[in-house]
């Protein structure tokens, strides 16, 4: 354990997938570390599709064994347009062993990936899991102090933020944060249903937004529905018989008979990014950093990387006797953040705002695009390949090397 710091030469707040990940990553990677965080205020019923590339991390970390039995593989992707306007795209097909993978990746509900990840903390003696409200995080020149509800004030020169949205890390390092809400909310729950999903996950594009039904084990799948914020309220209050109703409309049967499952949650939808990623021995992950709406599996994927990257650049810090939380490592860890989260972040909302306008040459640009998508091979791939491990952002550990 650290001489210095007494508790750690690490503290992450927050205590959601991404800051698990990271605090999980930095103890494996031999920096004692302590993670606060507050539990979650209510269940979350979603459910992360995650990516090869987040596989092989939590593989590397020991952690996908643990929660593997509850996952489903994506082996097929469909992209259907339901917008029933005029210029109306064809459906899009994408198959895992077009780029010989065995799956894009795997589905799995937050509550099971969580706790596989609490349960690889609690095995890591380099790791101090406090339960705890941050009520302050101070900066300052060797190190940040930051305060307990308990009391209790940590130091450490390496602050992993991953407080998520409203993030009090982000302010104490006084990075601005550059957001939009748009006119939606996410209805989210897990269903059954009387057809097999054949592993295959079906976006339907609506012009309120997609309507995404990704496999979970069984004959089960999750959804993740984007509306009018009015009509997901009107939704979310139906009785789960006309709900079940209304979903397998909305799917057009493809998966038969629905019965939802109890919990049901209400995403109001926003993007936003933070101006930097690390300021002041603070490093942002997750959605502390950045926000995407639900479109293509994107969010966790990027906030995994976050935590991969930052605990990379750290571990690689100590061994070579170098302060692990400062400028040359925020800036370092900038470099290799900045254009995978920009580019993802400006390629979904651009698809969304594609699906939301009713302006014609934008619906056509889009259904030319899926057009292309779905008749060029290397495109295809190229589109594939780029949208399960991006070529310019890949940490160490979704390269399966450990730390
Ligand atoms: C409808 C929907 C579907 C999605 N589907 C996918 C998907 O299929 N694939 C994908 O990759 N992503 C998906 N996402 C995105 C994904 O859910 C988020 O990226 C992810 O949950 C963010 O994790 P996080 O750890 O950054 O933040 P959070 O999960 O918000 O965790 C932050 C944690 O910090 C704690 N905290 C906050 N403040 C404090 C404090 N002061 N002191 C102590 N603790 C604090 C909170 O209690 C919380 O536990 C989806 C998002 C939505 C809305």
């Amino acid at each position: 354990m650290p001489d210095k710091y007494g508790e750690g030469n690490a503290i992450v707040v927050g205590g959601g997938p991404a800051g698990l990940t990271a605090a999980v990553a930095l103890a494996a990677g031999g920096i004692p570390t302590v993670l606060a965080g507050k539990g979650p205020g209510k269940a979350d019923n979603r459910t992360t599709a995650l990516l090869a590339g987040s596989v092989t991390a939590l593989e590397t970390l020991g952690v996908w064994e643990l929660c593997e039995a509850q996952a489903a593989p994506l082996r097929t992707m469909r992209l259907v347009d339901d917008t029933g306007r005029l210029w109306r795209a064809p459906e899009v097909k994408f198959e895992a062993h077009e780029i010989d993978l065995d799956a894009f990746g795997y589905n799995i509900e937050n509550r099971h990936l969580v706790a596989a990840l609490e349960e690889r903390a609690r095995a890591l003696p380099a790791l101090r899991l406090i339960e705890d409200e941050v009520l302050e995080v101070a900066p300052g020149e060797d190190a940040v102090a930051v305060t307990l509800k308990s009391g209790e004030t940590l130091r450490a020169p390496l602050v992993v933020g991953a407080d998520g949205r409203r993030s009090l890390c982000r302010v104490a390092a006084g990075i601005a944060l550059d957001e939009r809400r748009y006119r939606q909310t996410a209805l989210t729950l897990c269903l059954r249903h009387s057809r097999p999903h054949r592993d295959a996950s079906t976006e339907f594009h609506t012009p309120s937004g997609p309507f995404t039904l990704v496999p979970l084990p069984g004959d089960r799948s999750s959804l993740v529905w984007v509306l009018d914020p009015a009509d997901a309220d009107e939704l979310a209050a139906l009785d789960d018989g006309e709900l079940s109703d209304e979903i397998e409309r909305a799917s057009h049967s493809i998966l038969g008979k629905i019965s939802v499952e109890p919990g049901r949650g209400l995403f109001p939808l926003s993007i936003a990014t933070a101006r930097r990623f690390g300021a002041g021995r603070i490093a942002l992950v997750g959605e502390a950093a950045h926000v995407v709406p639900p479109i293509g599996a994107q969010g966790l994927n990027l906030g995994l990387r976050d935590a991969a990257a930052i605990c990379e650049l750290a571990v690689e810090a100590q061994r070579r006797g170098h302060d692990i939380g400062g400028d040359d490592v925020m800036t370092r860890y900038e470099r290799m953040r900045r254009a995978d989260v920009g580019s993802r972040t400006l390629a979904i909302d651009l698809f969304n705002r594609t699906l939301l306008t009713d302006f014609l040459p934008v619906q056509s640009a889009r259904g030319f695009g899926l057009y292309l998508l779905d008749r060029i091979g290397p495109l295809r791939r190229a589109v594939m390949r780029e949208g399960v491990a991006p070529r310019l952002a890949q940490p160490k550990l979704m390269r399966g090397e450990a730390l």
